[in-house]
Parts: C-alpha cells; structure tokens; sequence
C-alpha cells in the first residue's frame, strides 16, 4: 500500500527531509504543518500552522501521520490522531513517563508507533551490543553518543534504548553514570553514558566493551538524515495496516 502521509514539523531538519524523501518516492502529502508556520513551502509542500492539525487531520483523513517534533506536540498530535482515527509515527526522543502513558493511551483507539531511531543499521547495532554484552559479562561497558549542536535532548534516544538492551544482557545490578569529574574511580556495574554535541554531526553511537587486556568497539555512523526518513516512510506504509496498539520500531523493523 502507498500511503497519503501528513507531515509534522515540516520545517525541522527531520521534517524537511521526511518531505524530501517522501517526493523521491513520489508519495501523495495530504498536508504538512509546522509551529508558525508562515505561508512556506517545503519540497513543493505547503506548510500549515500546527494549530490547524485537527482541522486538517478531519478534512484529509491521511492514512497515517509522520511526526518529528517534540515531546509536547507529539503528544497533542497522538490525542488528536486517536480523535480522528488516524495512525501516527513519531520519531521524537525525549519522552517523560507521563508521555509515554498518553501515547500508549492513544494506541489504545489508533496505531501509534514510537521510534527513538529508524535506522536499520541501529537496529543491528541494538542486536550485536545485546549478543556482545551477554557473551563477555566481565568487560566494563561505556557508551559515547554524538549529535549536531542543535539537539534539545541528552544523552540521545538511542542512547537510552542501547542502556536498556545492556542492562537487559547483564546479570547483577548496574547503574547509569554520565560523566565523570573529579575523584570518580570506576566501580562494578557502572555503565557509563557521555553524550557530545558538535557542529553538524548526523548522529553517532558507539559501545565499548574492555576486559581482559581487550577491548571491543561498537559503533554506528549516520551519513545522513534520510536513513531516518527512509525507515519512518517505511513504518507509515506498515502502521496505516495494522490494528490499534502502541508499537516500537525496534520490535517491528524485522517486519518491514
Ligand atoms: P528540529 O528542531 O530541527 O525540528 C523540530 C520541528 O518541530 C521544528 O520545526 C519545530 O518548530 C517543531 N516543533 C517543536 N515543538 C513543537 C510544538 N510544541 N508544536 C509544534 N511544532 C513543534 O529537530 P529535528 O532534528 O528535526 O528532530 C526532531 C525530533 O526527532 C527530536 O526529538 C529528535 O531527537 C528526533 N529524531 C529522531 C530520529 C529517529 O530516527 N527517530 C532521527 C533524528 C531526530
């Protein structure tokens, strides 16, 4: 199925390239929004004010909705896709446990789907780190992410989903620490998190493993924002078939 898309914060560096990727594919807009927007076009697309989305989302009924924003509008983005029956993927990190339980609450009426990264070379890395972790349960584990200076939120999204699948591939007690300054010798179960923020930097992670005279390192390198695109396009084309739930992109990605 080809999808017709809605596209939020289309003027962002995600959303212009969700519109540009979108155009390569020859994939049908219904509408693109964006906070102020200001009688803009984006690859051809014109850019409506974020306040008429439920109008919109009413008067086009797209098969689903591409949201990269932030925690707050995607948010009121899902209530209102679970309103109008309108599917959502969202790209955006950052989430509080209470934006989590109102988007799992809108996947309760529509399909919501959340991604912290849909790059498929992360969800290879996800699956190595896990197999790496778990096979060498002695070796100290550091995780360093880098991002453009323009990211809002540390350490990354991926970042937290990485933290989640070695604490899952490790036995005991770990903990998170992020950063390190002074008098601060490493302890057992440490896990520690550095997250650098640089120029123009796409996106990058990498795991290291040390132990036992060796070290072992994990590392992804986005070239360019369209790997993001690429995989939300993919997820929309998914979602806008399946039943109401809250999904993860990583448990899916296999699928498409
Ligand atoms: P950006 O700042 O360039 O763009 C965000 C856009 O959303 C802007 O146009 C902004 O005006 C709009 N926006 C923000 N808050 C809003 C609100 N309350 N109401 C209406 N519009 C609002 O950011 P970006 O680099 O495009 O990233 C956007 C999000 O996507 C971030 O959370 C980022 O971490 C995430 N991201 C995810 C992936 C992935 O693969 N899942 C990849 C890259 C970025």
């Amino acid at each position: 199925m080809t999808p017709r898309l809605a596209v939020t914060g289309a003027t962002g560096r995600m959303g212009k390239t969700v519109l540009a990727v979108a155009r390569e594919r020859g994939l049908d807009i219904a509408f693109a929004v964006n906070r102020d927007a200001d009688g803009e076009h984006v690859e051809g697309v014109p850019v409506r004010p974020s306040a008429e989305f439920e109008a919109l989302l009413d008067e086009e009924r797209p098969d689903a909705v591409v949201d990269f924003t932030g925690p707050e509008a995607t948010v009121a983005y899902a209530g209102a896709c679970a309103t109008y029956g309108v599917p959502l993927v969202t790209g955006t990190t950052g989430f509080s446990e209470a934006d989590v339980a109102a988007l799992e609450e809108a996947g309760t009426a529509v399909p919501i789907l959340v991604g912290a990264n849909f790059s498929r070379g992360v969800q290879a890395l996800l699956d190595a780190v896990e197999s790496a972790v778990a096979d060498l349960p002695e070796y100290d584990v550091e995780l360093l992410e880098t991002h453009h200076n323009g990211k809002r939120d540390a350490p990354s999204g991926t970042a937290k989903v990485l933290l989640d699948r070695i604490e899952g591939a490790r036995e005991g007690a770990t903990e998170r620490v992020h950063g390190r300054e002074g008098e601060a010798p490493r302890e057992a179960g440490e896990i520690g998190v550095h997250a650098r923020r640089a120029g123009d930097v796409t996106g990058e992670h990498e795991v290291l493993l040390a132990g036992n005279h060796e070290s072992l390192e994990l590392t992804h390198r986005a070239g360019s924002r369209s790997v993001f695109a690429e995989g939300a396009l993919d997820a929309a084309a998914w979602l806008a078939e399946q039943p109401a739930d809250y999904y993860r992109f990583e448990t899916i990605a296999s699928q498409l």
